[in-house]
Order: structure tokens, then C-alpha cells, then sequence
């Protein structure tokens, strides 16, 4: 099928407006991502632009799944014939089961953030951790470091295992549910012989004194620029880097009291552009512009 010569403009949030080309293949590959709530996440953006800008006729869809629906959902990209998916808050640890076989990296940390279809099989991987090491890098080697992590659900998994496999000294684990803290600590003893133990959180919770790198990885702050997290910011040293994985806002409340503090900050936007560069790689099996991806959120986030 020839290329069509129509266009329209899709405008979003009234203020970017993305130029889509009406389908010239027969049929279009679909990626999507499914989460909840998934509303303003910006990789749809990222994503359709560097489409377009590698002449590839993909389209990328923002799917709010609930987590009642995630069975159904999965069994829709099954049967639709969908390219692949990425997988958000809450479902990346749900998701596991739905799937036909994992890799080295998602079956260690028990939580998939990328899908991809090959011959009606599901395969699940997780680029998280390897996006957030990516993001660091430059800022901080993790290697020999002492770690403070808020949260046990998917991005503090997949985060915790690539530091222990880029050689952290101890990771130190708070989350509002003890077990899944006591889990990941498990996970982390058993499969890579890091260093690791969990503390009680409670309402202002202090920084261990050591402490090398900070990182908010639970999803306090998502969408909500005010939210603060139930820390001790008084024991916060002014060496000890701070990254929080919320990309919306980028700039959340803890990096400005971190910064304000005199702390090296990490925001959560070089994370998502790695993380949407590789998983654009596994499913395209070509590279993407990661300048065109940061400029698109830069533009999405109005930043
Ligand atoms: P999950 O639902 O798997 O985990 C959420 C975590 O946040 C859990 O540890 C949960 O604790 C904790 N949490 C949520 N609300 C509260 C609260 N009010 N008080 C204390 N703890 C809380 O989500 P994900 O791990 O998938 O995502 C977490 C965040 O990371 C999200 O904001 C997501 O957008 C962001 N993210 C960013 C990426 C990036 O590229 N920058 C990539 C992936 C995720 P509990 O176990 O007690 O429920």
C-alpha cells in the first residue's frame, strides 16, 4: 500500500501537537503501555515521535488498566497480535504469572516492565534497573557505595538488583509494607549475595549516617508536585546523592529539599528516556534518537 499523502495533528494538552501520518502499511504494529493510573505519562510522546522520526508506521497506545483487568489485558495483547508493552504502576510484579517465558534479568527480580511478542509467546523483560544505573552514571559508580531505598514494589526491585550487581556495598530497604521490604532483601541475599537488610518505616523515618546514595522509588510524589515523603531531612547529608524515580513532576519535593540541602540530585528523566530507549531497541531491533526522546518529554512536561 502506497503512502498516503493525508496527515492530521493529534494535539496534546492543547500545548505540543505530534504530526502523525495516516497508515501505509496494511497493517500497523501496536505497542502499548498499560497501568493505572496511566493518564499524563509521557512515553506515548517519546515513543510516536521517534517512530516517526525512524520512518517506522508503529503506533503507541496509553492504556488504564485496572488491576482486576490485567489478566484480560494480557490476554488482549495476545490475541490482538500487539508488538509489545510496557508495564507500569501497580502491575509489574502482578504481570509475571500472565507470562510464556522471562529474561535473565526479569526472572531476578520477579517484575517486568517490557513485553514483547514472538510467535504468539509473551516475553517479559525489565530495562528499569539498567535505565536507572544509566542514569547515574557520570554522577555516581555505585560500586563499593552504601544504598538507602524507599520502596519495594517493580522500579525498587529492578533498581536493587542492579546496584547489587554493579557491586553496592549494603542496600538498606524501607518500605511501607515490611514484607516486601523483607522479600527484596531476601531476593537480594539469595540471588547476588548483596549486602542487604530492611528497617521499620515509620512516620519520619531517618537516613542511616552512611549513607552514599538515596533513592525514592516508591510512587510518593507521582503526579502530585506537593507530596512529601515521611523522611528525617535533618539527618540528610550533603554528601549523599539524591535520586528519585518520579518523572512527573521531574522536579519533585524531595530533590528540592535535597537540593536545598546541598545534595547532587537525580531526577527521574534520564531514567525514562533510557528505559524507553531500550525497550524501543528490543522491539524495533534498531536505534532509536535518544535527543528526539528527551526532547519530546521536555516538551510534553512543559519543562
Ligand atoms: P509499585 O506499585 O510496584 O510500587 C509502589 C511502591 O511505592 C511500593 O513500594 C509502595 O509501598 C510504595 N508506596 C506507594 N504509595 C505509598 C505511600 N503513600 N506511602 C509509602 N509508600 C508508598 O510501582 P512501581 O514500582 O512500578 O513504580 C513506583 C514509581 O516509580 C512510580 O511513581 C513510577 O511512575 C516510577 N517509575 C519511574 C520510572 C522511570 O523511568 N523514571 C520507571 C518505573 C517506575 P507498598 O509496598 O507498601 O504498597
Amino acid at each position: 500500500m502506497g503512502t498516503l499523502s493525508i496527515t492530521h495533528d493529534i494535539c496534546i494538552r492543547n500545548t505540543s501537537c505530534l504530526e502523525v501520518t495516516v497508515p501505509d502499511s496494511a497493517l500497523q504494529e501496536i505497542v502499548c503501555c498499560m497501568g493505572q493510573p496511566v493518564a499524563g505519562n509521557p512515553t506515548q510522546f517519546m515513543m510516536q515521535r521517534a517512530f516517526h522520526a525512524a520512518g517506522l508506521d508503529w503506533c503507541y497506545l496509553t492504556l488504564e488498566v485496572a488491576p482486576d483487568n490485567l489478566a484480560d489485558a494480557v490476554r488482549g495483547l495476545r490475541a490482538m497480535g500487539f508488538r509489545g508493552a510496557n508495564i507500569t504502576i501497580p502491575h509489574q510484579i502482578a504481570v509475571v504469572p500472565m507470562l510464556d517465558s522471562l529474561s535473565q534479568s526479569a526472572e531476578m527480580m520477579g517484575a517486568v516492565n517490557c513485553i514483547w511478542q514472538q510467535d504468539g509467546r509473551l516475553i517479559g523483560d525489565n530495562t528499569d534497573g539498567r535505565a536507572f544505573l544509566e542514569s547515574l552514571a557520570g554522577i555516581l559508580d555505585p560500586r563499593d557505595k552504601r544504598v538507602f531505598l524507599l520502596g519495594a514494589g517493580g522500579a525498587a526491585r529492578a533498581i536493587a538488583v542492579e546496584l547489587g550487581l554493579a557491586g553496592a556495598q549494603k542496600i538498606t530497604i524501607a518500605n511501607r509494607t515490611p514484607d516486601r521490604a523483607n522479600e527484596l532483601v531476601e531476593l537480594l541475599s539469595s540471588k547476588i549475595a548483596t549486602s542487604a537488610d530492611s528497617i521499620d518505616w515509620q512516620d519520619n523515618l531517618p537516613i542511616p549516617e552512611d549513607t552514599d546514595l538515596l533513592v525514592n522509588a516508591t510512587s510518593i510524589g507521582h503526579l502530585e508536585y506537593d507530596a512529601p515523603i515521611p523522611l528525617e531531612l535533618g539527618t540528610l547529608s550533603d554528601e549523599t546523592v539524591v535520586a528519585d524515580v518520579v518523572f512527573s513532576p521531574p522536579h519533585t519535593w524531595l530533590l528540592e529539599e535535597a537540593e536545598r540541602r546541598g545534595c547532587t540530585v537525580v531526577n527521574g528523566l534520564g531514567m525514562l528516556v533510557n528505559q524507553t530507549r531500550i525497550c524501543f531497541q528490543v522491539w524495533t531491533e534498531r536505534e532509536p534518537d535518544p535527543q528526539i526522546m528527551l526532547e519530546a518529554v521536555e516538551e510534553y512536561l512543559e519543562i
